[in-house]
């Protein structure tokens, strides 16, 4: 059904429709012309058919001029049968009183001589001139003609008679009719073939306009495989050629855009720094890996939601204010298990007009470099507090000399003491600055050589040892648990002494009521395990991630009197791992402290040695 409206609807419909239209009005015009001049000259002609010869006029005229009517009646028959009126017409002439005088047809010879009755026989003996009429009766059309017969003898016109004629126009009309007849037929003939050439020729110009609405809706579908056909060079042929230079065009514009897509999409998706662009409204419409990847979250979760809910920035921004370049924004994602800062700058996207078209932010892990500058201040504050503290107790102790304790003989010695004390513990702290600072450069010279740690370890604890034993506040006992076998690892031996002095040193510094204090060596897959328990105030749980901190103390005050700096366990996990090695404690508050050291265990070949031996 919708097919059938579809083609009522269609060009090629119309083209024929039009053609028809014209072809029957040219037709319908021809054709009134046509039977309307067809009538008249078969009219004519029948006229002139049925008119008596002007001397049978005259003939009858004279006749009925003559006084004997009998004798003249005759005549007037004679005449009438040699006149040889075609078209059966019958004529019938009545002389000037009325009287019907003689009549061509034969079955009518009786009214001969009676008197005539019609109207307009006697309408053209008072009027004497010729009437002319059509009328019609029992279904035929009669053609009436009253020929008034005037003798005009003697400068008189005497009115004579009349001749009445009377034919059948039937043969006539039959005639018209079949030749309208035949027109018409022709006529139907020639529109139904004209309709047809019509459907023909108009399909010549529907197929073409056909073919480009299927290129131009194969084009709007990204299919450009398609090529119109050229029919000629006219204006449908050069419109099939620019559909044709079209479809090359688009697709070749849309080929560089889609590779301009593809090299956007991998420039993003290569990117280091999260990029998201939104719409003209703020809405998200591309988003990177890197992006996603820092957010947290998925595609899907992103695409089509606002920037500023993405960004979780609704509560400080609105999207005005990112239009207006909010400069350097923080966004901080961080979790309960990771601290995430992002530094994100945002940009419009404008067109040449200046409309607006959206927006893109970039943005970039800053959380390092956050942590960075967050220790460098924390660092500054660190040491200025930590030579402040020393600095203001040997002023206040030369202070309180110059004011004239110098000159007690008890005082002044203690005093000079502290400040003696004190400056030392100044100048060990800034030996373990240097010493880091070096380290951070990269300046620190490690004179590594293959150490057998069991030989170095035993060493390093004798030497305890002797200072423990020395200790009469305290009593402290070092247990050795070490593996038989010798284990080595490359190390410098200085720097390893250091790490393990200041373990041990801390093992009694932080062990105020003495207790075993248990060092272990063994090997574990394939690495070198030292591990240093003590018996003493061990640290609580949340102090552990913070121990290897610089300046980090879990009680300032005790350490302070200790003479600790809190850089010893910064200087020993920087020195360990310098040798590839890792360093942790396990502690619990009030029960002592485990410290292990991790080494890369390097065996020694000893075919190697027994091969040197001999
Ligand atoms: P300090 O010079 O203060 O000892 P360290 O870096 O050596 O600095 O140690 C940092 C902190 O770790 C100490 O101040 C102390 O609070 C804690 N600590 C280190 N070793 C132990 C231990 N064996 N038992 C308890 N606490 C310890």
């Amino acid at each position: 059904m919708a097919l059938k409206w579809k083609f009522f609807k269609s060009i090629h419909f119309k083209i024929a429709l039009v053609f028809v239209l014209m072809m029957l009005l040219t037709l319908e015009t021809v054709g009134a012309v046509f039977v309307r001049q067809l009538e008249y000259q078969n009219l004519n002609t029948f006229k002139e058919s049925i008119q008596l010869k002007p001397y049978i006029n005259t003939s009858l005229k004279k006749q009925l001029a003559n006084r004997n009517q009998i004798k003249a009646n005759k005549q007037i028959q004679t005449i009438l049968q040699d006149a040889d009126v075609s078209n059966n017409a019958e004529v019938t002439v009545v002389d000037a009183r009325g009287n019907i005088r003689g009549t061509n047809q034969s079955n009518e010879q009786s009214l001969v001589g009676q008197k005539n009755t019609d109207g307009d026989i006697k309408t053209a003996l008072y009027s004497s001139k010729t009437i002319e009429k059509t009328t019609s009766s029992n279904n035929n059309r009669y053609y009436i003609q009253v020929t008034p017969l005037i003798n005009s003898a003697k400068n008189q016109n005497n009115i004579e008679g009349v001749v009445y004629i009377r034919a059948n126009l039937s043969q006539v009309y039959r005639n018209i009719n079949n030749i309208t007849i035949i027109y018409l037929f022709a006529a139907v003939l020639s529109i139904i073939l004209g309709l047809l050439l019509t459907l023909i020729i108009s399909r010549t110009i529907t197929k073409p306009i056909d073919e480009l609405k299927r290129q131009t809706e194969q084009i709007a579908r990204g299919d450009y495989s398609g090529h119109v056909q050229v029919y000629g060079n006219d204006e449908l042929g050069q419109l099939a050629h620019a559909v044709n230079n079209l479809s090359v065009q688009v697709e070749e514009s849309q080929e560089s855009t889609e590779s301009e897509r593809r090299r956007l999409d991998s420039v993003l998706d290569n990117m280091t720094d999260g990029v998201v662009a939104t719409d003209r409204r703020g809405l998200v419409t591309i988003v990177n890996d890197e992006a996603i990847e820092l957010l947290g979250t998925s595609k899907q979760a992103v695409v089509g939601q606002p920037i500023l809910k993405v960004l979780k920035l609704e509560d400080q921004y609105n999207l005005r204010d990112l239009i207006e370049d909010p400069g350097q924004v923080y966004l901080d994602f961080s979790t309960s298990e990771r601290r995430l800062i992002l530094s994100a700058h945002f940009s419009l996207i404008q067109r040449k007009s200046g409309f607006i078209n959206g927006l893109v932010c970039v943005f970039h892990d800053v959380t390092a470099q956050q942590k960075i500058d967050e220790d460098r201040r924390q660092f500054v504050s660190n040491v200025s507090h930590e030579l402040r503290t020393p600095l203001t107790s040997v002023h206040s102790y030369l202070e309180a000399l110059t004011d004239g304790a110098w000159k007690d003989p008890e005082l002044a010695p203690k005093f000079l003491h502290v400040t003696q004390d004190e400056t030392d513990r100044m100048i060990r702290m800034i030996n373990d600055l240097l010493t880091l600072s070096r380290m951070d450069s990269g300046t620190q010279k490690y004179d590594s050589e293959l150490v057998n740690i069991n030989k170095i370890f035993n060493y390093i604890l004798d030497r305890f040892d002797m200072i423990v034993k020395n200790d009469e506040k305290k009593h402290y006992r070092i247990q050795r648990e070490f593996t038989k076998q010798d284990l080595w690892a490359e190390i410098d031996p200085d720097r390893f002494t250091q790490v393990i002095d200041n373990i041990m040193n801390n093992a009694v510094k932080y062990s105020p009521d003495g207790g075993v204090i248990t060092c272990r060596l063994y090997e574990d897959h394939n690495r070198v395990v030292l591990s240093i328990s003590d018996q003493g105030l061990g640290m609580p749980q949340s102090a552990l991630k913070h121990i290897f901190d610089r300046f980090y103390r879990v009680d300032k005050a005790r350490s302070r009197a200790q003479g600790g700096s809190g850089l010893g366990l910064a200087i020993s996990k920087e020195i360990i791992e310098s040798f590839g090695g890792s360093i942790r404690v396990e502690s619990t508050e009030g029960r002592g402290s485990t410290f292990y050291i991790s080494l890369p265990y390097e065996s020694i070949e000893e075919d190697l040695w027994d091969d040197g031996e001999a």
